[in-house]
This record gives C-alpha cells, structure tokens and sequence, in this order.
C-alpha cells in the first residue's frame, strides 16, 4: 500500500505530461491542477479501500482529462422530459414557442426598447410592452407583471392591505409546493389573516360576518394542487365580488395557473380562465406566467387601473421586477393569444389537448426505433400523464407510453444510467418498470434515448 502511494505521481509530474499540456492549451492551469488535485485524492482513498492493484500512469492522465470535460459540463442544462408531467417545476415549466428564440436573441445581445419611447425620445415604461397586450387579451383596465405569482400575491397583498385584515375561506389557504403557503405570504405582506367558515363550508355570511372597519381586501384562492370533494360548499366568485361590492372593500382572485383559453373545448375538465374571472367582476386577478399560460416565468396582476396604479408605486415592486428576457418572451406569448390559435402554437397548450390517437402513434414509432436495439425490450403502454405545475389537480391525461428493460440492468439501475447523462432522461418507474411517456417528448428526443440506449447497451461507446 505505501508502495502504491509512493508510485503515485505528484501534480507538478502530470502537468509536465504531454497529454496535459494540450490540454492547458484551452484551459486555465488553475482548473487543470484542481482537476489533478480531485483525481489524485480518488486515487488516494481507493488505495486506502485496496481497490488499486497497481499505478497506471495513463489512466490517471485519462481520469484527470475526464474530470476536466465533467468540469465543463453546465449544470443547468436541457433534459429529456419522459414523465409526462407537462408542467414539471423541477424540469423548467412551460416550454416557450420556437417564435419566441429570435426576439430572446436580439434582446439578450443587443439594446433594446426596454425603458425607451422611440416616439417620444425619451424613458418609457419596461411594462408597456406587455400591459396594452394584456389590457386587450383579457378586457381589463391595467396589468403589471413580476417576477411569479407569489411575488403578484405578496405585492397585491402588501399594497391594499397592509396592517388590515383580508378574509380568506379556510378551504383556500393553500400551500403549493416550494412553500409558497398563503397564511405565509399573507405574513410578509403584513396584512392579517382572516379565516372564516370552515375546512369543507364556506358560505357568504361567513364573509360578511367577519366583515369590520379594518377588514381590507376579500381574497378568493384557487385551489390549485387540491380539490375539496364531498361534503362541501364554497361562494362562487360572483357572490365574492357583490360582498365586496356591497361593503365597498375591494376583491382579489390568485388564480394559481391562469389559463386564457377554455379547455372545454378540447374535451378537457373546466379550469376557471382569466377572462372568467375578469368577468365576473374581481377587482384584482394574479395568475402564474409558466404555468397554463404557457409563457415565462412571470406573476401577472391584472385589473382596476386604481388599485394596480397603486403597485406600481410601491417600491416592492422595484425589488420584485422582472427582466428583459422575461419582458420580450412574454410579449411574444401574448401576440401569439392574439394573433393565432395558441392551442397549435404553445407548446404546454399543444401537449395537453393532444389526442391519444397521436400518442399512439408515438409511441408505436419510439417503441419501434428502441426495439432495434439489441438486449433492449419495450412495448407501447397506456398511461396517464399529468398537466402539473397545480394545474388541474388529480386530472389525468390518458396517454401512451413505452416501457424500457435493458438486459443485465435492474430497474432501479436503469433509471440511474438514463438519468446521468450529458443529456439526462427523465423516466417514470410505473409497475416497476422504466416508463416514457411519450406527451413530454420534443423533436429530436428519439434520437437522445435511441443513442443513451445504445451507449447503455455497449452497442457504441
Ligand atoms: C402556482 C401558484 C402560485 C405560485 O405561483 P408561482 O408563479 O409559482 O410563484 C400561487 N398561487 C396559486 C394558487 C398557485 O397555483
């Protein structure tokens, strides 16, 4: 063992290597030596677990060059999404619409009109370019956008109702994941909290029992990740909004997703959409930008231009702005609603009302294209996927999917090895078998798994 340890070579001893020194070439020396340091500590601790035989040079410098490429690898990188989750928080959300990428190009690398009047020739406003689309899209007085929709919820919350009470059911106060949880939220805005009815009752006496002088804001939460089923009664927003409308204190709906199109139509369970609420009279509506919307990560506030004037003001609203990038990717979404059929040209709207019949079809050419590849067996399945990201919860998709068993790999192993990758493979384990659903999957995203399958396999390194 002291053997080994001797026979290892020191840091300075690999960077005088050749292979080293072209590697230098197009690296620091900083992050070579750390590379050598990490490479020589393995080796280290594997002398120490007797796992090293004998000391071979060249695949130290291999290791060291390896570690180098791993290194450079970015974290935050694209995946093969196999869940069928479509608005999967963990893997990014909503995926934009290709015609977004040029207009995120121009804005990302070069200046642009984001605080500037060409006509007038002077400062203008980063929101007007999205708050006219807005207005239009949804029938309302005014918008403002930030950074997500806890942020719209903290904002709304801070501007009308600091140090007042807002009345919320007890059937609402939600808690979304990445602990987002409205008695929370309601906490740092520094409003106060007024529950009234019950877990599974609300009526509206409830409401205007609990109605005083302090009493600021009638807060609606839609019940995003949840459904209260059964023994149940809770007030339409309508009636919400003639409580509100009778005591003359504002009203407010945090619609979660905010969907602009009904789903209805595609066969799918009703979703309150923006428009809806709008219509029904609430003063103030907040809705997520990444969620059914489809656009980027962003909290949309529309309504009464008095009370958005209001958060505008606000310096929150400074702290809580949202960038170019989500700026021109939004308004870009936003003409899409306007100009054409959203349900063919948004991506997270497209995979949800996609029709079993196409998943098939998927799934039969993927289940194909794998099966070519020998020690791989697969065979089409049904399958349901999920809209996520707290949209229509418990609703599931019927979907199709491929099962994927690899000889010589347990499931648990196989999963790991599609998951590791430079592009890694996310797969759902369903019956104890490796799953994609097919919904999820992109142009091109065949050819990922065939090629990760083949390089599992051994059919090409
Ligand atoms: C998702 C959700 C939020 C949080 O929205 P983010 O954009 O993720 O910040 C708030 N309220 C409801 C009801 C939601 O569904």
């Amino acid at each position: 063992m002291e053997d080994l340890y001797r026979k290892l070579p020191s840091v300075d001893e690999i960077l005088r290597e050749e292979k080293i020194n072209e590697v230098l070439k197009f690296n620091k020396r900083e992050v070579v030596k750390n590379c050598i340091r990490e490479v020589l500590e393995r080796y280290r601790e594997k002398i120490r677990r007797g796992e090293v035989k004998k000391i071979d040079i060249e695949k130290i410098l291999e290791d060291v060059v390896s570690q180098i490429e791993e290194k450079k690898k970015m974290s935050l990188r694209r995946v093969v999404n196999g869940t069928g989750i479509i608005l999967h928080t963990n893997l990014g959300r909503a995926l934009f619409p290709p015609q977004v990428k040029e207009h995120l190009l121009d804005i990302a690398f070069c200046y642009s009109t984001l605080e500037y009047d060409v006509e007038k020739g002077e400062r203008g406003s980063r929101y007007s370019h999205v708050e006219k689309l807005l207005c239009e899209l949804l029938d309302v007085e005014a918008a403002l956008v930030v950074n997500n929709n806890a942020a719209a919820v903290l904002l709304a919350l801070n501007t009308l109702a600091k140090g007042k009470e807002v009345i919320v059911s007890r059937g609402q106060l939600i808690e979304i994941g990445g602990s987002f949880r409205i008695p929370d939220v309601m906490l740092q805005s520094g409003a106060i909290l007024k529950e009234v009815g019950t877990t599974n009752k609300t009526y509206d006496f409830d409401y205007i029992n609990a109605i005083t002088e302090n009493t600021a804001l009638l807060l609606k939460v839609h019940t995003s990740n949840y459904r209260i089923v059964g023994f149940t009664h809770d007030i339409a927003t309508e009636e919400l909004v003639q409580i509100g409308r009778k005591y003359d204190i504002p009203t407010m709906e945090d619609l979660g997703s905010g969907v602009m199109v009904d789903l209805r139509e595609y066969g799918l369970p009703h979703e309150p959409t923006v428009q809806e609420v709008v219509k029904a009279g609430v003063d103030i509506v907040t809705f997520s930008g990444d969620k059914l919307l489809g656009g980027p990560q962003a909290g949309i506030i529309v309504g009464k231009k008095k009370y958005i004037d209001l958060m505008k003001k606000n310096p929150l609203t400074r702290a809580l702005r949202v960038d170019k990038l989500c700026l021109v990717s939004l308004e870009c979404v936003l003409r899409i609603y306007r100009d054409y059929n959203p349900v063919e040209a948004i991506p997270t709207l497209k995979m949800l009302t996609a029709k079993p019949s196409q998943l098939y079809e998927k799934a039969a050419i993927l289940n194909k294209l794998v099966l070519t590849i020998p020690k791989v067996k697969s065979k089409v399945v049904e399958i349901t996927s999920l809209s996520g990201g707290g949209s229509l919860p418990e609703e599931s998709l019927p979907s199709y999917g491929i099962t994927l068993e690899v000889e010589g790999f347990d499931t648990e192993d196989l999963e790991r090895r599609l998951r590791i990758r430079d592009i890694p493979i996310i797969t759902r384990i369903v019956d104890g078998v490796v799953t994609i659903d097919v919904r999820t999957l992109l142009e091109g995203d065949e050819e990922v798994i065939l090629h990760a399958l083949e390089e599992i396999t051994g059919v090409c390194q």
